[in-house]
Order: C-alpha cells, then structure tokens, then sequence
C-alpha cells in the first residue's frame, strides 16, 4: 500500500487542480492520497469525484495554520465533519486575515517590484486560500525572480522588509476545536528547522497533551536525524507518525510518494474521524 496523506491543490498553493492532484496521484502509484489544502475544505468535492473514477482513496483533511509560544505551528487535521460551524467559523477568520496580509506584502513589494495586487490575485484559483506562495508565483511571472524558492529566500521571509503578520489561532485551541469536530490532529513536519524556528520537544509534549494523534516524522524537510529525533519523541510521548510529500504541483520539488504512512496508522486515523475514507 502506498499512502501519501498530506498534498496541496490550487484551492490553497498548490498548482494542479483537485481533479489533476488525482490524477497524478494515481500516476504516482498511490493507493491512498490525503488532500490536506491550507484553512480551507473546498477543494474536497472535486477530488472526491475523480477519486471515484479512478478507483483511488481520497483522505479529506486541511493544515491549520496556527502557532504556539509565538512559533508557527501547521496542524493536520483528518476527517473532521466539515459542517462543525466553530471550526469553519476559524477557518474563514484564518483566510480573511491571509487575504489581508497578501494585500499589503503586494503593496510593499510593488514599490520595488513590477507587481501589484491583481497580478497576484490572478496567479491563485478563484477562491483559493492565498499564501505566500502567490506572491513569489507574481515575482516568477514578471520575471523578477526565477523560482519559488528564491522568493522566499530573498524577499519573503519573516525578517524582509516586505513581511506582514497575519492573525494565526493558538495550536491549542485548534486542537480543541479540530477535536470537537471529530477531526483527527497531527502535527506538520515539527523539526522542520529549514523553515525557520520550530517548537521545542517540551512544546511538542505541551501539544501531545491537547489531544495530537501523530507527529509527521517522514517528510522532505526534516534531515535523516530530524526524523530519527521525531520518531523518539513519539515514541515517547505515545504518538503515532506518519510520513507524507506535502506536495505541492509545480510550486515545489516535492513529488507525489515520496514519504508514506503505514496502513495501520491510515486505519486508526480513520477509526477516529468523523467522516469516512472514500
Ligand atoms: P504562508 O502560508 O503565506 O505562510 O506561506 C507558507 C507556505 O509557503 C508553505 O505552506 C509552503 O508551501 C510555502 N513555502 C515555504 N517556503 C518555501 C520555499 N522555500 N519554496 C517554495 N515554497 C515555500
Ligand atoms: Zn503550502
Ligand atoms: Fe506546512
Ligand atoms: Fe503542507
């Protein structure tokens, strides 16, 4: 069994569409795909069609953006019931405040960058959760900057004169809210220290004890000592792992399979849900 279970569509900042992610999904030899888009539950409809047609499982979840002792914390959540009103209540919070945020990085960057607001608007899918990532995607277009990555590295890390904060909830009541729901709570690539500060292990036992399920261990941004450090902790404090691609279409080198979860992790994370594996 090959199950990948943390991917991104167009409806947050990934490149291909929910249909095109299945597709791809099905040309990697996935057996199992989890769409985990950013703050967001639209892209669920279309997947769930085409999975359907290609005879491929489709784990519905979505990343959280959130963070704990003012460290930026991306929480998985699977199967939560989509119709739970305070969950999607924060989502829409949490979008709003990225859509503003996205505004005013373009207003700075057009000041020294051929870009502006529409052109950055226009590089994401109707409707989509707006990141970073749409930013560096305007910066590419206009020829400013040659890829994705660069555009991080140069103008749109947290120390750049062009950064604006945005409103993110605290993990913990994600937590509390994502179990209400029914949803099951992993935490996203917690060593990831590429992408800059990271929770602390005691930070991450804090979290364990607001209800987490798994800790993504197997994931391209943890070096093979990270991912030996993440499985400890787990073990320690009684968590499963998981592993996954955080793909991300043509936005990033992530390729579809290439971390997995084990079938019994799967099966208890769909144990628990609220909403079935289809
Ligand atoms: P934001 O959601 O606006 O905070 O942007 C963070 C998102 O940008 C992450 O979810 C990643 O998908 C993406 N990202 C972060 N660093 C990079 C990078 N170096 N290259 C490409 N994408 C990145
Ligand atoms: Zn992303
Ligand atoms: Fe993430
Ligand atoms: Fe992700």
């Amino acid at each position: 069994m090959r199950i990948d279970i943390h991917t991104h569509s167009n409806h947050s900042d990934g490149t291909d569409s929910p249909s095109e992610l299945i597709e791809c999904a099905a040309q990697a030899g996935l057996d199992v795909v989890g769409l985990t888009d950013h703050d967001t539950f639209t892209g669920w409809p279309q997947a769930q069609k085409r999975a359907k047609e290609l005879g491929i499982g489709l784990l519905r979840g979505v990343e959280l953006t959130c963070k704990h002792e003012r460290t930026p914390v991306h929480l998985l959540a699977y199967l939560p019931d989509p119709t739970n009103q305070p969950l999607a209540t924060v989502m829409e919070q949490t979008r709003h405040s990225r859509t503003r945020r996205i505004k005013e990085m373009a207003k700075r960057l057009g000041r020294d960058y051929p870009i502006t607001w529409e052109m950055v608007s226009a590089q994401a899918a109707p409707g989509a959760t707006l990141g970073r990532p749409h930013l560096a995607d305007a910066l590419v277009a206009c020829g400013a900057i040659e890829h994705r990555g660069v555009a991080f590295e140069k103008l749109l890390h947290p120390d750049s004169p062009y950064y604006v904060r945005s409103f993110t909830p605290e993990a913990t009541d994600m937590l509390a809210l994502v179990t209400a729901a029914g949803g099951v709570p992993v935490l996203a690539h917690p060593l990831a220290t590429a992408r800059g500060k990271t929770l602390t292990p005691q930070h991450v036992e804090q979290l364990a004890g607001h209800g987490l399920f798994a800790l993504e261990a197997h994931h391209r941004d943890h070096s093979p000592q990270q991912v030996t450090q993440v499985e400890q902790l787990a073990a320690r404090l009684g968590l499963e792992v998981t592993g996954s691609s955080d793909y991300h279409g043509a936005g990033k080198f992530n390729r579809l399979g290439e971390n997995l979860t084990q079938p019994r992790v799967l099966r208890a994370i769909v144990e628990r849900g609220a909403i079935e594996l289809l």
